[in-house]
């Protein structure tokens, strides 16, 4: 079987801009590759990259990345607005939104722009890695590679391995991501992997709490986080990560294992109805 070292991954494209993808693009330039990160929207690409410097400087500012390491990072980084940009990439990383129609379209696109040998490897939290893969003519090189928020910081990449997904697939990412400094861990192809498999149904308990009026979401979150040792109460998580993704996550639980125990809070549809994503929009469960 041939390994890779990361060496031999030169070029880097993530796809998206938001939280998870300048995160990504983060990690990756840190640990010496050029990245290339594509958004449709031009605002955003500014905002990520904005959101890359100054988590770089904080780095800095504790110690843990010296001056020139973060400036050669960044200057490693560059950003575009046409997929068009991944035709020199050994590797994409997609972490547009989350969104089957769209991650479908981009594999369709990534299958035709990118290098026959690149690895295209999806950030998904829910989607099925087996019907995206199913989209290309390279399944085999189809992957996920499930990155935590905040990137820089978390330790865990799921890795997935979709239905054809290759031994030589899941070595490469697995030796890449351990060269990022990152813990992966091989799961297969189920609605929600094992991570938002487990933490969705609770995040989705905590919003009928707040429903039905057991407590207010800051007892349920203190609850939590004394009584259970959690870092963070789920409804703050469920805020950081994006109540919009939190819905698309549920949703992909519910029609894939087709149990009504996954069936998403009515109020998370309608926080989700009234634009109230949590933190990256200023409001969900708590105010910005
Ligand atoms: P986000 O809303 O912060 O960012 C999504 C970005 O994708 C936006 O900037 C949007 O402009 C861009 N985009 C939309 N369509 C595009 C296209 N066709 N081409 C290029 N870019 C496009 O979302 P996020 O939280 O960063 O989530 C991104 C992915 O990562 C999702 O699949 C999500 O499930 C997954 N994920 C999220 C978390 C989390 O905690 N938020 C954790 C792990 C994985």
């Amino acid at each position: 079987m041939s390994e890779i070292s990361t060496n031999a991954v030169r070029h880097v494209a993530v796809i998206g801009a938001g939280q998870m993808g300048n995160g990504i693009t983060h990690v990756f330039a840190a640990s010496g590759h050029a990245v290339t990160m594509i958004d449709v929207s031009a605002e955003a690409l500014t905002r990520g990259t904005d959101t890359i410097a100054r988590n770089f400087d904080r780095q800095v500012k504790k110690g843990a990345v010296s001056a020139e390491d973060a400036q050669a990072a960044l200057a490693r980084i560059s950003t575009n607005t046409s997929l068009d940009a991944v035709a020199t990439a050994d590797i994409v990383v997609e972490a547009a939104t989350e969104r089957t129609d769209l991650k479908f379209r981009i594999f369709e696109d990534l299958d035709r722009l990118a290098p026959a040998g690149a690895i295209l490897a999806s950030n998904t939290s829910s989607i099925s890695i087996t019907e995206i893969a199913a989209r290309t003519k390279r399944p085999e090189q189809v992957i996920g590679m499930h990155f935590m928020n905040p990137v820089p910081v978390m330790q865990l990449v799921e890795v997935i391995r979709g239905l054809a997904t290759s031994d030589d697939t899941t070595q490469r990412v697995m030796t890449m991501a351990r060269a990022l400094g990152k813990t992966p861990v091989e799961v297969n192809d189920f609605p929600g992997f094992v991570a938002n498999r487990i933490l969705m149904p609770m995040i989705n308990e905590a919003i009928y709490c707040v429903m039905e009026g057991v407590g207010t979401p800051e007892a349920i979150d203190t609850v939590m986080k004394l009584g259970m040792n959690h870092p963070m109460g789920p409804l703050a998580l469920a805020d950081f990560i994006g109540l919009d993704t939190c819905l698309a996550i549920l949703n992909v639980l519910h029609d894939g294992l087709g149990d009504p125990k996954y069936r998403p809070c009515p109020l998370l549809r309608k926080y989700v109805a009234a634009g109230w994503y949590g933190k990256k929009s200023g409001r969900g469960f708590y105010q910005y």
